[in-house]
C-alpha cells in the first residue's frame, strides 16, 4: 500500500501508543523527548485538517513507579491501583505536550462492555464525534479500575481497533517496539523478511506471529493481528510501524519500516454491512416524506414515523418499512420503543417537552442507516 496516498486520503486517524515507547522499562521514567516529537507529528496532521484520536497505554507502567511497587508481576488489585495513579499522569502528559500547539485534549476511558452494550457504545461514539468535530484530541485508555480479567481487552491494540469501528476511522497506526510483521521472529532469525502489505489475516499469517510482548505491554503480535482483522473488516487500514523512532509519523511518511493491513471496504460500506448483519429487534414504519429524506441522505426524524413494532431499546437495530409495507433498510434506533411511540409524528423540537429530557434530534442518525 502507498503510505503517502493512504494518508492523503484519510480524514480520521487513530494513533495507538504502547507503554514501552512512553516509559523507559529500566528506569520507569517517561520518555519525554519522544513524547514531544509525537506531539509535533500530531500537530502536523492536525494542520492538514485531520481528526486525531490517541489510544495510549502507560498508566500501569507510570503508576507502579509512583506507588513504588517492586519489579515483577503485580496482582490485579495492584495493577488497577497503579493504573488509577498512572492515568492522571498520563492524561496530564498529553495535555502538557499538546497545549503549546494550541490543541485541546480530552480523556476517555472505555471497557469491553462499552462495545458490547450498544447504548453505551452509541454514547461513547456520540461523545467522540462531538470532540472530533470541535477539533479536540481524545486520549483513550482502557478503564482499568473496573476491568476484571474476564472483561478486560487484554491489550490496547484491540481497544484501538474497536475504537476504529466505533468512529469509522480511515487509518489505525500501531506504534510499539516492533516495526512490522515478519515471516519469522526477527530476533531469532536475522534473515526474517518483513511483509509490506497484508490483505487477509489467515492461518498462515497467524502462524508468523510469535508472542512479542515486553514486560510493560501485554500486546504481542497476535493481538496486533486480531486488531488488524477487526479494523480491516471495519474498512480501516492498519499499519504497524517503528514507533520507537523520534517523530514516528514523519518517519513512517518518509518511508519508515512498516507493515500495512489493507481494509476490506471503505468505512461507510463496512458500517452498512455491519448494521445490515444485525438481528432487528423491531420495525419503524415511515411516511413518503421520510422515504424521500432518507433517499437524499438525511437522518430519520420522529416526524416521519407513524408506527413502531417489536421490542427494542436504545441502540438496537430496527427495520425501516414504508407505508406500503416494503422493507427499505435497517438502522440503529436512538430511543426505546415506548419513547419512540411518544415522539413519533412530532417535531424534534418537541422531544424535550414530551419526554422530559432533551434527547437527540434524529430517531435514526444517517450514519447508523443501512439503506
Ligand atoms: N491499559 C494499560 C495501561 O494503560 C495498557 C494495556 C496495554 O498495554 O495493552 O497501562
Amino acid at each position: 500500500m502507498d503510505t503517502l496516498k493512504t494518508f492523503n486520503n484519510a480524514s480520521k486517524i487513530i494513533i495507538k501508543i504502547g507503554s514501552s515507547l512512553l516509559v523507559n522499562s529500566d528506569t520507569g521514567l517517561l520518555n519525554d523527548g519522544w513524547l514531544r516529537s509525537l506531539a509535533e507529528d500530531i500537530d502536523m496532521l492536525k494542520q492538514q485538517g485531520k481528526q486525531i484520536i490517541v489510544v495510549s497505554s502507560g498508566s500501569i507502567a507510570l503508576g507502579r513507579r509512583i506507588l513504588q511497587f517492586p519489579i515483577g508481576k503485580l496482582s490485579l488489585e495492584q495493577t488497577q491501583a497503579s493504573a488509577a495513579c498512572g492515568q492522571i499522569k498520563l492524561a496530564r502528559m498529553y495535555e502538557e505536550v499538546m497545549h503549546p500547539f494550541g490543541h485541546t485534549t480530552a480523556q476517555i476511558l472505555l471497557t469491553l462492555d462499552d462495545n458490547d452494550n450498544r447504548k453505551r457504545f452509541l454514547n461513547a461514539r456520540a461523545t467522540l464525534s462531538t470532540l472530533l468535530t470541535m477539533g479536540v484530541i481524545p486520549i483513550i485508555n482502557e478503564n482499568d479500575t473496573i476491568a476484571t480479567d474476564e472483561i478486560r481487552y487484554g491489550d490496547n491494540d484491540r481497544l484501538a481497533a474497536l475504537v476504529s469501528v466505533m468512529v469509522g476511522a480511515d487509518i489505525l497506526i500501531l506504534f510499539s517496539d516492533v516495526d512490522g510483521l515478519y515471516d519469522k521472529d526477527p530476533r531469532k532469525f536475522p534473515k526474517a523478511i518483513r511483509l509490506e502489505t497484508v490483505a487477509e489475516i489467515d492461518s498462515k499469517i497467524f502462524a508468523m506471529a510469535g508472542s512479542t510482548g515486553t514486560n510493560l505491554a501485554r500486546g504481542g503480535m497476535k493481538t496486533k493481528l486480531i486488531a488488524a482483522r477487526t479494523s480491516m473488516k471495519a474498512g480501516c487500514a492498519m499499519v504497524i510501524s517503528e514507533g520507537y523512532k523520534r517523530n514516528p509519523v514523519q518517519n513512517l511518511l518518509n518511508g519508515g519500516k512498516c507493515t500495512w493491513f489493507k481494509p476490506e471496504h471503505d468505512p461507510q460500506v463496512a458500517r452498512k454491512h455491519w448494521i445490515a448483519s444485525m438481528k432487528p429487534k423491531g420495525s419503524v414504519y415511515i411516511d413518503d416524506g421520510a422515504v424521500q429524506a432518507l433517499q437524499n441522505g438525511k437522518s430519520l426524524l420522529p416526524a416521519g414515523v407513524h408506527k413502531v413494532a417489536g421490542e427494542f431499546g436504545r441502540g438496537d437495530a430496527v427495520e425501516i418499512i414504508s407505508c406500503k409495507g416494503k422493507r427499505l433498510g435497517a438502522g440503529l434506533i436512538r430511543y426505546t420503543k415506548s419513547e419512540s411511540e411518544l415522539i413519533m409524528g412530532h417535531k424534534s423540537t418537541e422531544i424535550e417537552k414530551i419526554l422530559g429530557f432533551s434527547g437527540r434530534a434524529a430517531l435514526i442518525h444517517r450514519d447508523d442507516l443501512s439503506w
